[in-house]
């Protein structure tokens, strides 16, 4: 990515979307590609190789799905589904399918492009590993290397599931995890169904690191879909 431009690919077989689109991506200094629908997206993907994909889930031709599926088989490259609005079962399937993240329509092109930035930088990071031993989230600090955890300067103990959690949750920081995304890395791929461990560990990591943990500023709920975590506010 450095020196040339991003290419971004987007899915989508509405032409006003792809309009509204192309001058935000330009403006972003990116280069786009449209396709409008999905075997021909899919087709695209494996030519121009784009940096990252903003994909419809709703296409004339071929469930979105599938066209995460296909492209995850030969491509890491990062995901942003267009979903509608309500449609929270078919965003949990397309994350689970490897969907980087989603936005829902309508949506604002400066929302979508920060989503699309975070998907990009996360997956030049999945590339080439931060040596950055500590992670500050607002007054959070967690050192990985001594698995030590701060809030203002504090030491907050952490139990070893809470850490792993925070783990997975910061190490994806800016990206939404699913419930079972989270289960499975957390917990192991047996206990991919039990939310209920989810929803209790989470309001325990609230409570120990959030001001208000009945309003987090880290820890989000994507109701439906997941827990995003968020460096800053
Ligand atoms: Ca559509």
């Amino acid at each position: 990515m450095s020196g040339t431009p991003a290419t971004v690919l987007v899915i989508e077989d509405e032409l006003p979307i792809r309009r509204f689109l192309r001058p935000a991506v330009e403006a972003a200094g990116w280069r786009l590609i449209e396709a409008d629908a999905g075997e021909r997206g899919i087709l695209e993907a494996s030519q121009s190789r784009p940096d990252a994909i903003i994909l419809d889930l709703g296409l004339p031709d071929i469930d979105g799905i599938d066209v995460i599926r296909r492209v995850r088989e030969w491509s890491t490259v990062p995901i942003v589904i267009l979903s509608a609005r309500g449609q929270e079962q078919d965003k949990v399937a397309a994350l689970d399918a490897g969907a980087d993240d989603y936005i829902q329509k309508p949506f604002g092109v400066g929302e979508l492009m920060a989503r699309v930035r975070v998907a990009l930088r996360h997956a030049a990071n999945r590339a080439q590993p931060s040596t950055e031993p500590t992670i500050v989230a607002g007054d959070i600090t967690i050192d990985l290397v001594r698995r030590r955890v701060t809030r203002q300067g504090q030491e907050v103990h952490l139990t070893p599931i809470e850490y792993k959690l925070l783990m997975v949750l910061a190490g994806h920081a800016g990206l939404v995890l699913t419930h079972r995304q989270l289960l499975k890395e957390v917990w192991g791929p047996g206990h991919a169904e039990e939310s209920h461990y989810l929803r209790i560990f989470v309001r325990q990591l609230r409570h120990k690191l959030e001001g208000n943990p009945a309003q987090p500023r880290h820890i989000l709920t994507e109701v439906g879909v997941g827990y995003r975590f968020v460096v800053e506010p």
